[in-house]
């Protein structure tokens, strides 16, 4: 893409009514604009990157055999008022709209009751399970406080994965391999190693424990113990001496942190199967209760995560994976010769399916590289008359200070 083509552009300054890095760094390279508090609009760049968070999420969830849907946003009250969750003292960040004529609708915060009633109409036998559906929603929740940019708002896409087991044993299994693959795509999203596996409460949604995935960071609302050697976390909210026992933990190796809630999967017992009538019977006949679970990630959540554990003072370093291009070809001063070359290197990365942001505006190097560090892709590509003279570019990591000149036909090896 060429950047003068791009309609965002970067500002200087950074925005008063932010206090989160991750909104202020967002806003400030052109990823995200704000419609009002806890509610931000994804810009060309920002759409870019919450897709590649999209498909990542979207190859590890088909890889576990997740049948991608798509549910309405618009919620019937008669499925809620079947577990008990229409009520407003249960579910405290409901959304709740009405019809012309009165009746009233839910705008949908999660999605258990309606995937649960789908089912009954497709569920028959023992033979139809277990059945793993999944998909990206928005979410809306009336959020009482939102303080922490795109991490926490009132209207999010979310990947809700919902299971559906025959019995407890066979539930347990995914659970785990549900829980692997979570961790698989915190690895590739950049930040596997500051990411956690957490003992946690269920919220509205079990009486049971549940887990949940956080990442330290001091933008985190959470706090949470972390043995590092074990990779398992415990949520101060669940922080007691049973706890701790149960889960083969020992109070000395805990470390306190502030972490990010990036992720949640909870066990679900048959609380909405049940409520819902959705039943299977056995091979002899036997009517059985199924058994449910349900796996969240907020894809906002986790890109502000990655800005907030990958940036420095001038801007954001995105880890490869998630990085809206791979490459920021940056031409400095705009002779001919200049454009001409640049253009051609341009062209030749494309052809090899590299993904190129190429800065071919008029302005000054100094502005040039101050926007390329804000906007954060880890491989600049620098053209000059100095390096051309050599035949060459200058090719630098966004995390790194190092130089390297490298010839203009070596250029596509040197960028792995
Ligand atoms: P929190 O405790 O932070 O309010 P939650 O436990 O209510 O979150 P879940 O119901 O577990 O959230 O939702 C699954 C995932 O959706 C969370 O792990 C998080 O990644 C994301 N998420 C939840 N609420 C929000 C929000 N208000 N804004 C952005 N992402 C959110
Ligand atoms: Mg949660």
């Amino acid at each position: 893409m060429y950047q003068s083509q791009l309609f965002t552009k970067t500002l200087k300054e950074t925005p008063a009514d932010e206090i989160s890095i991750n909104a202020q760094l967002l806003i400030r390279a052109g990823f995200i604009q704000k419609e009002m508090a806890g509610v931000y609009d994804y810009l060309p760049l920002g759409l870019k990157v919450l897709k590649k968070i999209e498909n990542i999420i979207r190859e590890e969830m088909n890889e576990i055999g997740g049948q991608e849907v798509l549910m309405t946003t618009l919620q019937n009250p008669e499925l809620w008022k079947k577990t008990g969750r229409w009520n407003d003292q249960v579910v405290d960040n409901w959304f709740k709209t009405k019809l012309v004529g009165g009746t009233e609708l839910g705008i949908a915060n999660t999605h258990e009751e309606p995937i649960t009633a789908t089912l009954v109409n497709f569920v028959k036998s023992y033979k139809d399970l277990p059945v793993y559906i999944y998909q990206f929603q928005t979410k809306f929740r009336n959020e009482l406080r939102t303080k922490s940019g795109i991490m926490r708002v009132r209207e999010f896409l979310m990947k809700d994965l919902y299971s559906f087991s025959r019995t407890e044993e066979e539930f347990k299994k995914f659970y785990e391999i549900c829980a692997e693959s979570y961790i698989k795509i915190f690895k590739r999203t950049g930040i596997g190693d500051v990411t956690f596996r957490t003992i946690a409460a269920g919220g509205s949604f079990t009486a049971g424990l549940t887990d949940e995935f956080q990442t330290i960071s001091k933008a985190g609302e959470d706090i949470v113990y972390i043995d590092k050697a074990k990779k398992l976390a415990i949520n101060k909210e669940v922080y007691t001496d049973e706890n701790i026992k149960k889960f083969g933990l020992n109070k000395s190796k805990l470390e306190e942190e502030k972490s990010i809630e990036v992720g949640n999967i909870f066990p679900l017992g048959s609380k909405y199967s049940d409520a819902l009538g959705l039943k299977t019977k056995d091979e002899n006949g036997v009517e059985k209760s199924v058994i449910m679970g349900c796996y969240g990630i907020g894809l906002g959540r986790l890109l502000g995560a990655i800005v907030e554990v990958h940036h420095d003072e001038k801007g954001i370093i995105w880890p490869k994976e998630v990085s809206p291009f791979d490459v920021h070809l940056v031409q400095i001063e705009n002779s001919q010769k200049i454009r001409k070359t640049a253009e051609k290197i341009y062209q030749d990365l494309l052809k090899t399916g590299i993904e190129v942001l190429y800065d071919d505006r008029d302005k000054s190097a100094g502005e040039k590289f101050a926007d390329a560090d804000l906007i954060g892709i880890p491989i600049r590509i620098v053209i000059s008359e100095r390096t051309l003279a050599k035949n060459s570019v200058e090719i630098k990591k966004r995390q790194e200070q190092k130089l390297k000149i490298v010839k203009i036909s070596d250029v596509r090896i040197n960028i792995k």
